[in-house]
């Protein structure tokens, strides 16, 4: 710390992102990226784009948010874009929570939750989850507070149903409701069709996964009109160029390939069961993953010993040293060459 930092940030832990290694190729599954390329018009669109990257992107996004606005039912006007979901994220926490209005979010969630909160200088108050790590929509029912929740959640990688969500909604009429749906496309049920009905859900979404755009950095909200307006006064406050050219054309592309997004979340739920089958039977505890990842602890073996031989094996997984999970390994699910070098370096491990 330089001492020159502000006074307001010095105690100010930040989030701390997945290894991105450098230094000796691993079999990477440990940020939840896709195992796939981006599409073909991605990646055409995005080439074209940057051959005019002198001039500066188009701050509505006015392309890209028609595409997202057909794509998902609703109008451009109820679409935000983003540099990735996180953008959004920050947004809502700055747009949404103040002294009186507090972040509410479980216990074992995304972990940025707690950072933006603090970021943003606001309070929040934390829902421990069950002892099975499931959501009891009940908790929330007129929590008082800006409600986060990641669904499917991240990293138990369980999901509620759209009637749950719509109950927290329903139950919090005077509170916005933000629900984070980076993985709703590896089998769970989106929300966004409830956007049209309540005018204090915000639904937010991300390229980064099924999309295979994790690099290019794009997310978006889907919300009333007026809950947008809010996340733009924001946004214009602060970098209203955050989605770049490049990955604007990128996400005009990828939106036009949707089959292709749709055949890469079906190889990846498949190679997920296999995963699943496999962890299983190598004696692995798993939760019923409806995500690109799983939670994996093992029976007999801690999750941080688990976490250091796969890594002296090549295989980079995530680990979080939290009380509650610290036995449990977050896995990306991969393609299928990567799940079976996965397993077969855990069959070493637990066979010793
Ligand atoms: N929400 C959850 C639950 C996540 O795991 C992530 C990925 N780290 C994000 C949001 C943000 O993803 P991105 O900014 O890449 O869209």
């Amino acid at each position: 710390m330089s001492g020159f930092i502000s006074g307001k940030f010095k105690n100010l832990t930040p989030y701390t992102p997945g290894e991105q290694p450098k230094e000796r190729k691993y079999i990477k599954l440990n940020t939840n990226e896709s195992p796939y390329p981006p599409s073909y018009h991605a990646v055409l669109y995005a080439a074209e784009a940057a051959k005019n990257v002198m001039l500066y992107s188009d701050p509505r996004c006015s392309e890209l948010r028609s595409a997202l606005a057909a794509r998902c039912g609703v109008g451009a006007d109820n679409v935000i874009c983003g540099n990735g979901s996180d953008d959004i994220l920050n947004f809502a926490f700055s747009a949404f929570c103040d002294d009186k209005t507090p972040a509410v979010f479980a216990d074992i969630t995304y972990g940025f939750y707690p950072v933006f909160a603090e970021y943003n200088r606001v309070p929040y108050r934390i829902i421990p989850l069950k002892d099975d790590f499931s959501l009891d929509p009940a908790d929330y029912y007129g929590c008082g507070g800006t409600v986060f929740i990641a669904n499917p959640n991240a990293p138990t990688a369980l999901a509620l149903t759209v009637s749950q969500i719509e109950k927290i909604v329903e139950k919090n009429p005077g509170n916005v409701v933000v629900i984070d749906e980076a993985y709703v496309d590896f089998g769970a049920e989106s929300a966004v069709p409830l956007t049209k009905k309540y005018k204090n859900l915000l639904v937010t979404m991300t390229f980064s996964k099924s999309r295979s755009l994790a690099g290019a950095r794009l997310g978006f909200g889907i919300g009333d009109e007026a809950l947008i307006s809010d996340l733009n006064t924001v946004r214009y406050s602060t970098n209203p160029y955050n989605v770049n050219s490049v990955t604007q054309a990128a996400g005009i592309g990828s939106l036009e390939d949707g089959a292709y997004t749709e055949e890469n979340c079906k190889k990846i739920i498949k190679t997920r069961e296999y995963l699943i089958t496999e962890l299983n039977k190598l004696g692995f505890y798993t939760t019923d993953s409806k995500t690109n990842f799983v939670f994996a602890k093992h029976e007999k073996l801690g999750g941080e010993y688990i976490y250091n031989a796969l890594k002296e094996r090549g295989v980079l997984v995530r680990h979080f040293s939290l009380p509650r999970i610290k036995d449990y390994n977050r896995i990306t699910v991969g393609d299928d060459g990567q799940a079976a070098a996965l397993v077969a370096a855990l069959a070493g491990i637990v066979k010793g």
